[in-house]
């Protein structure tokens, strides 16, 4: 296990911004932490990585407690803090060579600077001053700094936010890669996000976890059902639709068309079909619409306002 994080709570003056959140992930796994504005997610990120003590609880990574042992989990974490904070008037390899003396790289500092500049695709930026560089170009310097010292685990907070659909795809397609080694938590509230780079979804909402999944679970982890829409080539009795198994409701909705609610775990679109042979009668069109994740994470913060 790489993050343990066991019931953490963390009250800033009279607010709990984090309610005996517990969460582990394991070596290898990327995981997107999920949630809208004021969620928790940046506490919680600043917590693991030690720049931030929690109110109460506990957090280990890779077997090293972040209270006791600070700078073993520190040697171990990558952060990318929100709002990527940089010297803007320094020098892109001049910045990563600074960092390099405080992570006290020593003689591997050159080739390891050298390394970091070519996997985050900054060549030919390496020379300019990093106000200078784009805001797509700042985030790979911001990446950068984070793996500078060759850590297991990268806390990535909001990565992409402020970035245009080019950079953006340029990030997640970093992001990827680097995932391919190591243990990665990103906080985002853009669900494709998840559904593009992460393994697994933790939704945060108002301090608490209020799902966890695998992507792809969650994606059909419908609370809601399938909704069918369907035209058949002549009438139909509604009756005979409901006795295909799976369905749950049918809902004329004028000539031919129905609309048909069925239950997610089942696809049921090959019984409507043969429903509809055995019928002789033809389906002229059929479409299938499953909640989507971002669906699903508004149906599950909106049910879980917290109770004063
Ligand atoms: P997120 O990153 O999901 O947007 P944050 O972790 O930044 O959420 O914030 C969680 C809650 O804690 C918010 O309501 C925020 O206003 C509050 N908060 C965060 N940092 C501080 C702070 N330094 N002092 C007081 N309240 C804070
Ligand atoms: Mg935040």
């Amino acid at each position: 296990m790489s993050i343990i994080a066991k019931e953490i709570t963390k009250i800033y003056g009279k607010q709990k911004a984090l309610d005996a959140v517990s969460l582990e992930i394991s070596a290898g796994e990327v995981v997107g932490l999920l949630g809208p504005n004021g969620a928790g997610k940046s506490t919680m990120m600043k917590i693991i990585s030690c720049f931030l003590p929690p109110t109460s609880g506990e957090v280990s990574v890779d077997g090293f407690d972040i209270f006791g042992q600070e700078m073993e989990v520190k040697k171990r974490v990558g952060y990318l803090p929100e709002h990527n904070p940089l010297y803007l008037d320094m020098y892109v390899r001049e910045y990563l060579s600074f960092l390099a003396g405080i992570h006290k790289l020593g003689k591997n500092k050159r080739s390891r600077i050298n390394n970091i500049i070519d996997l985050t695709g900054l060549g030919l930026e390496q020379n300019k001053k990093i106000g200078a560089l784009s805001k797509g170009y700042r985030q790979r310097v911001g990446l950068a700094q984070a793996l500078l010292h060759d850590p297991s685990v990268l806390i990535l907070d909001e990565p992409t936010s402020g970035l245009d659909p080019n950079q953006l795809l340029e990030i997640r397609s970093l992001i990827k890669d680097i995932g391919k080694e190591k243990t990665i938590l990103l906080s985002t509230h853009i669900m494709q996000e998840v559904e593009a780079i992460c393994d697994r979804a933790v939704i945060i909402h108002m301090g608490k976890i209020v799902a966890d999944d695998s992507t792809a679970n969650l994606s059909s982890r419908t609370t809601g059902n399938d909704i069918i829409k369907i035209e058949f080539s002549d009438t139909v009795e509604a009756e005979s639709i409901e006795k295909i198994i799976g369905v749950q409701t049918v809902k004329h909705l004028g000539g031919y068309t129905w609309e048909i609610e069925a239950s997610p775990e089942k696809d049921i679109r090959e019984d409507i079909f043969n429903f509809a042979v055995g019928h002789k009668i033809s389906v002229l069109s059929l479409s299938r619409e499953q909640q989507s994740l971002e669906e699903v994470f508004q149906t599950l913060t909106k049910t879980n306002e917290p109770k004063e």
